[in-house]
């Protein structure tokens, strides 16, 4: 199915690491309506105003990239907000998508949904057979009430709304801040002010053990056109490149790209979280997409655009 070009699309989230990157995707692909709105213009845990916005707007499709997202330590700090602020985010949009007459949503979720023991690498249908990963189990729940969303929609009003689950992602315009990033910004921002300092070691979180699969925010936001485009179906589908690496792999190689040849220190006091998460992604492939930034040259790139935004580095 075609989707219209023309037709107004809204990025829920837009400036954040994943909405950005779908955002300015989508312009580049030929969308000459897409429109978003700062958290400060339009909080979407308000549902009043998201009300008003759909009724204002009325966009023809929705990618809802917004959410409240940390690392393993936020999460794990933070659960009573994480699960909150999603659940409202979500069913205000979902909701207001619905009763408008939105033609296509892609909700976004992540891979933390799947249970903490799910056979690796993880199928889509493996979701709610097991215990959840207890660091970040509000936002898996928020998420998993999105994806239901999504589904109950489809099976009560035959709408056509789809959700994907992305791998662990980064890229330009992430969360450089130690204490609520993901590991990826915060070994590229622990090795640079490490190397600046002229540190003999650098100290990385765990046992570095446990596994990850690490996506470019671009080979994403490709993915959210091929799946407004072609995917139809209740069951998410999982984003992924299909390989992972150690976390000590990674601090070596987030090393080797900043140019930094001290010791790697591990601050076992800090948890480890689920030992791997690897995604299966079959389906996806089957779509005709697939995974083309290689780690190294994403981290390269990601390095070269935290340098150049150094200063206003969230
Ligand atoms: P997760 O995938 O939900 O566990 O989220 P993270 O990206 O925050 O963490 C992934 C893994 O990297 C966990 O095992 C962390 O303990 C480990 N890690 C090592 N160093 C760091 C760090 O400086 N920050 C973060 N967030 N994680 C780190």
């Amino acid at each position: 199915e075609g989707l219209d070009r023309s037709a107004r699309t809204y990025v829920a989230g837009h400036r954040g690491l994943v909405g950005g990157a779908v955002f300015r995707h989508l312009q580049s692909d030929g969308f000459t309506d897409v429109v978003g709105r700062t958290s400060k213009e339009l909080d979407l845990r308000d549902r009043a105003a998201v009300d008003a916005f759909f009724d204002e707007q009325r966009p023809a499709y929705v990618v809802l990239a917004a959410a409240k997202v940390g690392g393993i330590l936020a999460n794990d700090t933070y659960p009573a907000d994480f699960l909150s602020d999603n659940v409202r985010i979500q069913v205000n949009v979902l909701d207001a998508a619905a009763r408008t007459g939105v033609q296509k949503v892609l909700f976004l979720g992540s891979s933390c949904i799947y249970p903490k023991f799910a056979p690796q690498p993880i199928r889509e249908d493996s979701l709610l057979t097991g215990v959840l990963e207890p660091t970040n189990d509000a936002y898996a729940i928020a998420k998993i009430a999105g994806v239901l969303q999504v589904q109950a929609l489809r099976r009560q009003h035959g709408l056509p709304y789809v959700s994907a689950m992305p791998t662990n992602l980064y890229g330009p315009g992430d969360n450089f801040d130690l204490k609520g990033s993901h590991v990826l910004p915060a070994l590229i921002r622990k090795v640079h002010e490490a190397k600046l300092r002229g540190d003999r070691e650098y100290v990385v979180w765990g046992t570095g053990t446990p596994r990850r699969e690490f996506l470019h925010v671009e080979d994403l936001a490709r993915a959210t056109v091929a799946l407004l485009e072609r995917y139809d179906d209740p069951a998410p589908i999982n984003v992924g490149v299909g390989e992972d690496v150690t976390i000590r792999e990674l601090a070596e190689t987030v090393a080797d790209v900043v140019g930094f040849d001290g010791e790697i220190v591990f601050d076992t006091s800090k948890p480890d979280g689920t030992p791997r998460k690897l995604l299966d992604v079959s389906r996806i492939h089957a779509l005709g997409w697939k995974a083309e930034i290689a780690l190294r040259d994403g981290i390269a790139s990601t390095y070269q655009w935290f340098l150049e935004h150094h200063a206003d580095a969230r």
